[in-house]
């Protein structure tokens, strides 16, 4: 369809961001109602819970990317889209100010845009805690760009181990694998390495096969915290078969070149210093809240007391603001930082935008046939059925609940074809582990990818992988 100019009668609704709390609200808003402009340095959604698997190559990353244009275009009436940062909200003067931060610079880079409506989704950034080195040393494992970094650095520590005449101690410092922090990411990324070696290093390059290990330090007394005590137990037990060698109770606390420092917590609660050598270190500590979110919360008097990110009350409306609302990682409602929640806020805000919309036209509706009742007093009793007809659907359609997160439960792979789910089954729990929930894994994630084109996507990459094994190139 050709592009739509926006309607000056209509209202600008602002989105930022092109994450799971977004693009969940842009793939059910009705955009006819609004001129609609999303603002996002990052052209493409981006389906993070396979994002572990493109690490080791089992999926490609543009399997798990959906460019945000291609979502544009089947969205109805004024649609823009600007790639682009968002750096400083003025909630009082309804300006967001925003920049081209791209490699590509024009001649306009930095311009303020106008709002309306505004809805935040920028998300989260890596926590570090302020740990020295850990941005210099580690990589993380958010973008697509953190996954494709590691995959080279796994292939650069392997080919540079299996190098003439290299020292033994090198060898095993270089295929030392370090993964900090024991939530899924961590977890999911330790497993996924571990497949990569058995099923395709190690027939490879079998010389430096016995030299290959997975550390994961988790400073809690167990990984998984959100998964219950069975199948915590189980992904321990998992990983131990798999070689995979948990440190829990021990704290990072610095991060060089070559070394991780870290503090053990032995039996006796004594604390030890210990010191890993690493070839790759993976930094998986959760999130923190980014910049441009912290100086908003700062210039908000009612979000003095919020630390970990916008508090919003139950229909997502920014504390202390009108006309923001805030959804997914950005936001405090209550829930985890996940990509379900964030979706199922998202919907909710295109299901409140969309009946805002028809309020607004039926209250319109209402004044006219008033006015007219007043202006020619003819056939008055038709008229007053008919804005009484109205009134009807205004209250119901005006009758919205608040936000309610309904939780479908965790999923999370650990590794040789096996995974762990809590599932809200019947108003209980099933929890379970193994090759079967891995399946259910798989086809559960399969069915949740934004398109058919991701889903054909993915299924050839596990195919791939399972026939060929995974590329190992390193580009
Ligand atoms: P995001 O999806 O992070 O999107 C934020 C968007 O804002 C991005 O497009 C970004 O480019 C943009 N942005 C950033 N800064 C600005 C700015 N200044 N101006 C404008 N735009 C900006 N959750 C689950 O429920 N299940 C899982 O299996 C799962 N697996 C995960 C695996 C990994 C490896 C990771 C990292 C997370 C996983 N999560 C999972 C968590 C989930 O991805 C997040 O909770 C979810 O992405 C949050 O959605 P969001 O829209 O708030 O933020
Ligand atoms: P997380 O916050 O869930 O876990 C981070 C872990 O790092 C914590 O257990 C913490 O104790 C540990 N840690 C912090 N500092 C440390 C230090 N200095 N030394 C050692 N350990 C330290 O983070 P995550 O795994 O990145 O997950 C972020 C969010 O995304 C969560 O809400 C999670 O549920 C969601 N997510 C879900 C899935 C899934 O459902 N499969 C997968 C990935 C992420």
């Amino acid at each position: 369809p050709p592009q739509v100019e926006p309607d000056p009668s209509k209202k600008t609704l602002l989105i930022l961001g092109s994450g799971w709390g977004s693009v969940s609200l842009l793939k059910k808003l009705d955009t006819e109602n609004y001129n609609v402009v999303v603002i996002s340095p990052r052209n493409y959604f981006l389906f993070t819970p396979l994002l572990p698997s493109c690490t080791t190559g089992t999926i490609e990353h543009r399997s798990i990317m959906e460019p945000i244009r291609t979502i544009l275009r089947q969205k109805r009436g004024s649609v823009k889209y600007y790639e682009a940062e968002a750096t400083s909200i003025d909630y009082e003067r309804k300006l967001v100010r925003v920049r081209d931060e791209s490699e590509v610079r024009g001649v306009a880079v930095e311009t303020d845009v106008p709002y309306d409506m505004l809805v935040i989704g920028v998300g989260a950034e890596n926590a570090t805690f302020g740990i020295p080195g850990v941005r210099e040393h580690s990589c993380f494992l958010k973008e697509i760009g953190d996954a494709q970094r590691i995959r080279k650095r796994i292939m650069d520590c392997v080919e540079t181990a299996a190098f003439k005449d290299q020292p033994p101690e090198e060898i095993d410092r270089l295929l030392h694998m370090v993964v900090v922090g024991g939530g899924p990411t961590g977890v999911e990324f330790a497993g996924e390495l571990q497949d990569f070696f058995e099923e395709d290093i190690r027939k490879l390059i079998p010389e430096i096969s016995d030299r290959f290990r997975v550390t994961l330090i988790e400073a809690l007394p167990n990984v998984l915290p959100m998964f219950s005590k069975q199948l915590i137990e189980y992904t321990e037990s998992t990983f131990k078969e798999e070689k995979i060698d948990i440190k829990t109770k021990t704290m990072v606390k610095k991060v060089t070149d070559k070394t991780v420092e870290a503090e053990m917590a032995g039996p006796d609660g004594k604390k030890e210093k210990v010191v890993f050598p690493y070839g790759l270190l993976v930094w998986a500590t959760g999130n923190a809240v980014r910049p441009l979110v912290k100086d908003l919360m700062s210039r908000i008097p009612a979000q003095k007391e919020s630390r970990r990110g916008l508090a919003v009350n139950e229909y997502l409306v920014v504390q202390g603001t009108r006309d923001v609302w805030a959804v997914g990682d950005c936001a405090v409602a209550g829930y985890a930082p996940t990509a379900q929640v964030a979706s199922q806020e998202g919907n909710f805000l295109a299901r409140l935008f969309n009946n805002m919309a028809k309020t607004e036209a039926l209250e319109e509706k209402i004044r006219e046939l008033s006015s007219s009742l007043n202006i020619k007093p003819g056939n008055t009793a038709e008229v007053s059925r008919e804005i009484e007809e109205y009134e009807r659907q205004l209250r119901r359609i005006k009758d919205i609940k608040p936000f309610h997160y309904s939780h479908q439960g965790s999923l999370a792979y650990i590794g040789s074809e096996k995974a762990v789910a809590d599932i809200s089954w019947f108003n209980g729990n099933l929890a379970s582990g193994g090759r079967l929930t891995f399946l259910f894994w798989r086809s559960a994630y399969l069915s949740m990818c934004f398109s058919t084109r991701n889903r054909l996507l993915v299924i050839n990459d596990w195919l791939k992988s399972k026939l060929f094994g995974r590329d190992v190139s390193r580009e």
